[in-house]
């Protein structure tokens, strides 16, 4: 039997990656800071502890390993990644863990190690055209990302090929394009931009407005985690090294994100943005939205491996809707008769609102204290 360590098999990538690894009949090692939060894992064996720690990498990476997934980092969405005020631990975290992972592999002889880097690696002077973004693995130098959690993704993937050559270190290195679906986080501030939305539609009062970060023109491309997944195995099965990307190419701005959102919910909702002097007003800091236009290039990945990702956005929206509805519910249930309210400002007045969580048809109330 095929024994896999995954690192951070309690985030969203890896607790799908040992489900699959699962299945293919491996047996599976996951190593977290934190359990699953939103199913039990189906790890064989499942070691809570810290990466950051040399010994306690040293103790969870055997001998006798034949792939190992490094998915362990300190990362969010553009509310945690873009703001500024996370950037010492981004960098520093994350890179403890590479810096020990890859020597641990080398010493016990690990077969295969996969790295997973980030598009937030590829640099701002080709993604400020929202409709004609570069992303192509080849434009990633002159280096140029626009935050730290780039910056500490471009060194790591450049650390492991660099054991690839020194030390022949067997690797694959794939750079992640805004991987959503369900059981990933979806409140609490480390949310990405899908599931931000789908909260934010579930959330809502019918007839009223979600709030979307930034101008509203700014693109992206999204992919549905079991084509990541699919994306990840043939790659691992492959004997391409990367960088390599691994993405959806169906750039959609993040208006049309965000009306593609409440189409999938039926319900009867509209779209406001939020930014500039407004945004400042309402959360304290400049409103985060990363790059103006970013979208994945799948060229090299099929030149490569021959294989193509296919599932249209929507699809992967109507599963992941569903999903964050059902555990918005589930929320509200548990929280039973005690009052639970979301509360709004308007940015204009600087009022502040709030209504009854869950319940749409609630009225708003006005509150005298300032959030
Ligand atoms: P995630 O935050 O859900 O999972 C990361 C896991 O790493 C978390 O469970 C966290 O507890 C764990 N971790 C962090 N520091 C640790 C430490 N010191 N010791 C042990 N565990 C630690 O993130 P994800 O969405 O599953 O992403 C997985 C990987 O893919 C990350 O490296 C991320 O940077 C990369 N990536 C993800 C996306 C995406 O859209 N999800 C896009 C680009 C790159």
């Amino acid at each position: 039997m095929k024994k896999a360590v995954i690192l951070g098999a309690g985030g969203f990538i890896g607790s799908h990656m040992v489900k699959r690894l699962k299945k293919e009949g491996f047996y599976v090692i996951g190593v977290d800071l934190k359990n699953p939060e939103f199913s039990p894992t189906e790890a064989d064996k499942f070691i809570i502890g810290d990466l950051r720690n040399p010994e306690l990498v040293s103790k969870v990476i055997d001998s006798d390993v034949d792939e190992l997934y490094q998915f362990a980092a300190d990362m969010g969405g553009a509310g945690y990644i873009f703001t500024g005020d996370h950037d010492a631990d981004v960098m520093h975290n994350s890179a403890l863990v590479n810096l020990n992972v890859v020597h641990e592999c080398v010493v016990k002889k690990v077969k295969k190690v996969f790295y997973s880097s980030s598009a937030c690696m590829y640099p701002e002077h080709n993604q400020l055209d929202p409709d004609n973004p570069n992303c192509t693995e080849d434009s990633a130098y002159p280096a140029e990302p626009d935050s730290e959690y780039g910056w500490e993704k471009l060194f790591s993937e450049r650390l492991y090929l660099s054991f690839n050559r020194n030390y022949g270190l067997d690797v694959r290195v794939a750079r992640f394009h805004n991987i959503f679906g369900p059981e990933g986080t979806w409140d609490g501030g480390k949310e990405k931009a899908p599931a931000a939305m789908c909260r934010k539609v579930a959330v809502a009062n019918e007839g009223e407005s979600i709030e979307v970060w930034g101008p509203g023109n700014q693109t992206r491309s999204f992919l549905y985690i079991d084509e990541c997944i699919e994306a990840v195995r043939r790659l691992m099965n492959s004997d391409f090294i990367g960088p390599v990307n691994i993405g959806s190419e169906e750039m959609i701005s993040i208006n049309d994100f965000a009306k593609m959102a409440i189409e999938v919910s039926g319900r009867d909702l509209d779209i406001y943005n939020i930014d500039g002097d407004s945004f400042v007003k309402k959360y304290g800091h400049k409103c985060p939205v990363g790059v103006n236009g970013r979208n994945s290039d799948n060229s090299l990945y099929f030149e490569n491996l021959g294989w193509k990702v296919s599932q249209p956005l929507i699809d992967g929206m109507k599963k992941t809707y569903e999903w964050i509805n059902t555990q918005v519910i589930k929320n509200l249930s548990s929280v039973e008769s005690e009052e639970k309210y979301i509360y709004e400002r308007n940015p204009d007045t600087g009022e502040v609102f709030r209504r009854k969580f869950g319940d749409y048809d609630s009225p708003r109330e006005l509150v005298d204290t300032q959030l």
